[in-house]
């Protein structure tokens, strides 16, 4: 048997088991011994051997024998020389390419977010001490690690995170990073082409499992079934488990009950909105990067710090007006002072500030509590309604600089009294009723985020 056979083989094994497959599994195998009636393939991993002989392994067997040969049985072997492909030097600052993920079906990691580029302040240092913890890829702890906040704190970063870190400290294992959007794509697509078991078993294959936005799937039944599925064999095969959120398990709408309560047995983290010393130290980490990229400009005292005090939307916002301070000083040739900043940020300054309205503030409410507008600013007395609009009024005075008597007119005409009052039951509540701060909690972020 030579390879030129294996070739003819090969060629045979395409139509078995379709383009697909045979691209994923087939391909990278190397025959590299026949003897005894033993056909012995080279393969990237032990993962990688175990999937095609459970999966081909037979396949394989009767097109060998169909050529003559005597194989009774076929064996993979982790190869001491991996394919040329695979052994390839990865250009600085992309990633590795890696045998166990090669063949996962996830999105591309961005080099950038690693543990390193991390800025660890108050408001992320749980979430960012639990991701380390699971990077180290010891015996599962909490599973699954579910992270949560608002847009741009930094719940993609740290997952990247985990891949990177895992990839040399595990890289045995295969590690799939994916955003609940693609694994919807992926499943809808196997669905067309009837590949669902297929699908099914990649995701069970997996040593830990990263998806990303997972309030996307909500609403999305058959998605989130097959969701639920992929996440109950993986937790029972005590695979690790990694997920993000822009909001608590329990305030995702349209989730199904089962899943939520699945996604609360782990730990549950979240990213708090930055302070300022965060903020800072995120200014002060690029821009010593910023500095080897524009050599010879000039960086004045302060405006880091006035950065960081204007712009608290999120990281993303504040990276962006660094990123276009220095493009915009160096190709002016100027030195990088607070006029300089006021100018070339104008419109991002200006949105910072941009006041929150008390209309704002009623509709979020409403939606919240499942109640109409009419009726929040409107004279019903019933509980289910009052409640939500003393929350909207204890957020309007929290949130906006209006003072009680506008605020009254904004909610149908009332007088201050009424307001101060509703206002102070929400302040003497929020002690003794956790169910009430929570929400408070997630209504400011919305609102805030
Ligand atoms: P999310 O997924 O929560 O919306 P990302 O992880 O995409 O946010 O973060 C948005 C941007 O902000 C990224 O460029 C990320 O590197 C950066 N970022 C967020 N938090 C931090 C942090 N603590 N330290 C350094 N960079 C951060
Ligand atoms: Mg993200």
């Amino acid at each position: 048997m030579t390879n030129e056979t294996w070739g003819q083989v090969r060629e045979e094994l395409i139509k078995r088991v379709g383009k697909h497959n045979y691209a994923t599994w087939i391909e990278p195998l190397k025959l590299s011994q026949l003897k005894n009636g033993v056909a012995r393939f080279e393969v990237p991993t032990i993962f990688f051997g175990d999937w095609v002989q459970r999966n081909y392994g037979d396949h394989i067997r009767s097109q060998l024998a169909s050529t003559g040969a005597t194989v009774d049985r076929v064996e993979f072997a982790v190869g001491a020389a991996p394919a040329p492909a695979r052994a390839a030097k990865p250009a600085a600052r992309t990633v590795p390419p890696r045998a166990a993920n090669e063949d996962l079906p996830g999105a591309p990691l961005d080099a950038r977010f690693t543990f390193d580029s991390f800025v660890v302040g108050k408001p992320n240092e749980l979430a960012h001490a639990a991701a380390r913890r699971v990077a180290e890829g010891g015996p599962v702890t909490f599973n699954p690690l579910f992270l949560y906040g608002g847009v741009g704190l930094g719940k993609t970063h740290l997952m990247h995170a985990i891949a990177h870190e895992l990839q040399v400290r595990r890289p045995e294992l295969r590690v799939l990073y994916l955003s609940a959007e693609q694994f919807m794509y992926r499943f809808v697509q196997a669905l067309r082409d009837r590949q669902v078991m297929d699908f099914k078993e990649l995701f069970r294959s997996v040593d830990v499992l990263m998806v990303d936005d997972v309030q996307f799937i909500a609403g999305k039944d058959s998605t989130q079934e097959e969701f639920f599925h992929t996440f109950n064999a993986l937790v029972d095969a005590n695979k690790q488990i990694v997920i993000s959120a822009d909001r608590a398990p329990g305030e995702i709408k349209d989730l199904e009950e089962r899943i939520k309560s699945r996604l609360q047995c782990g730990l549950v983290v979240d990213l708090h909105p930055t302070d300022y010393e965060l903020r800072l130290g995120i200014l002060q980490q690029k821009v010593d990067f910023y500095r080897s990229q524009y050599k010879g400009l000039v960086l004045a005292d302060g405006v880091l710090e006035f950065l960081a005090h204007r712009i608290t939307t999120n990281v993303r916002v504040l990276e962006g007006a660094l990123t276009r301070l220095f493009a915009f000083a160096s190709l002016v040739g100027r030195e990088i002072t607070l006029d300089l900043a006021q100018d070339c940020l104008a419109d991002i300054l200006r949105s910072s500030d941009r006041k929150l309205s008390i209309e704002e503030i009623q509709r979020k409410v409403a939606e919240h509590y499942n109640v109409r507008l009419s009726d929040l600013i409107g004279p019903k007395r019933l509980r289910t309604i009052a409640r939500p609009r003393q929350v909207a009024m204890y957020l309007s005075k929290q949130l906006t600089p209006r003072s009680l008597p506008e605020i009254g007119r904004r909610f149908g005409g009332r007088d201050h009294t009424t307001i101060m009052h509703g206002v102070r039951k929400i302040e003497e509540l929020i002690t003794t009723d956790s169910q009430l701060s929570d929400d408070l909690q997630l209504l400011r972020r919305l609102l805030q985020g």
